[in-house]
């Protein structure tokens, strides 16, 4: 199932070209007393959510997707972890474009670790990136997401997939220069999430998905998933040996080669096979 946030925290059943209104299977939800537990509630119960869904689609007005405006899918994350160079053909560029060296066998990943993004830094496609220092670069870094939908930590291999709830399209934006990672990749609006999370059933492999990054009529990004160093359930052993992985947490899962920046006025498309596409424009800046 494709299901997504849409509008004023409406949420979606897509169909094709169409979405369902099916906001009344959020009734589902408990009601919620301080403290919330950790993670996104939605993702948390998606199973109850989905159940409902089924019960009143059929009911459910809908409209075309290209009316409505899409927030990202995952509201209330606990936290968005980053893969830096997951990639070979974009460690290669990386290397060439500063001149770090990681050594001869041992994958950079492997010694760099994973990072986190600000969650304030959360958007959908129809909010769009808004460039912050208009005197510096903005890149774009097209990945596939994936939500964790059950909780665990020390994660076996194996059973890695388990923890997923589903996948998306994301965009790790990222300002160049000299500062942590971590904060670099934290400005609002450079995290986009969309177009709508894809259940993992509809995802035979996530090994194995084409993607795609166009600004505007010109590919800058086109790769597969198998050419990740760290393949999806690698990130998720890797990441739950360290911390507790929560419904809702996004793991972008690293970027490949055709890093470059972008500007105001920009359009970016997104694709990812078995996914969809999004559309993201580019705001502020110069
Ligand atoms: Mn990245």
């Amino acid at each position: 199932m494709k299901i997504c946030r849409f509008d004023q925290n409406r949420l979606g059943k897509i169909e094709g070209d169409r979405v369902l209104d099916v906001s009344a299977a959020l009734e589902v939800l408990p009601d919620f007393r301080w403290p919330v537990p950790p993670g996104d509630a939605l993702i948390r119960h998606l199973d109850l959510v989905i159940a409902r869904i089924e019960e009143i689609a059929a009911a459910a007005p809908s409209r075309p997707v290209s009316e409505i405006d899409l927030a990202s899918p995952v509201a209330n994350p606990g936290k968005i972890i980053g893969a830096p160079v997951n990639y070979q053909e974009h460690l290669d560029e990386a290397i060439a474009d500063s001149g770090i060296s990681f050594g001869a066998d041992v994958p950079p990943i492997a010694k760099i670790g994973l990072f986190l993004k600000a969650c304030s830094a959360l958007v959908g496609p129809a909010e769009g990136v808004t460039i912050r220092f208009p005197n510096r670069r903005t890149d774009h870094e097209l990945e596939l997401a994936v939500i964790i939908g059950k909780a665990g930590t020390g994660i076996a291999y194996d059973e890695a997939l388990d923890h997923v709830a589903g996948y998306s399209i994301g965009l790790d934006m990222t300002v160049r220069g000299t500062e942590d990672r971590g904060l670099r990749k934290s400005v609002d609006s450079y995290a986009v999430l969309g177009p709508w999370l894809v259940t993992r059933d509809e995802i035979d492999d996530p090994g194995n998905l084409d993607l795609s990054l166009h600004v505007n009529d010109e590919l800058r990004q086109h790769s597969n998933t198998s050419n990740m160093i760290f393949d999806v359930r690698r990130l998720i052993e890797y990441a739950s040996a360290f911390y507790t992985l929560h419904p809702g947490d996004i793991i972008m899962t690293g970027t490949p080669e055709g890093v470059a920046p972008v500007r105001r006025g920009d359009i970016m498309t997104c694709r990812i096979k078995g996914i969809g596409e999004m559309k993201v424009a580019v705001h502020g800046g110069s």
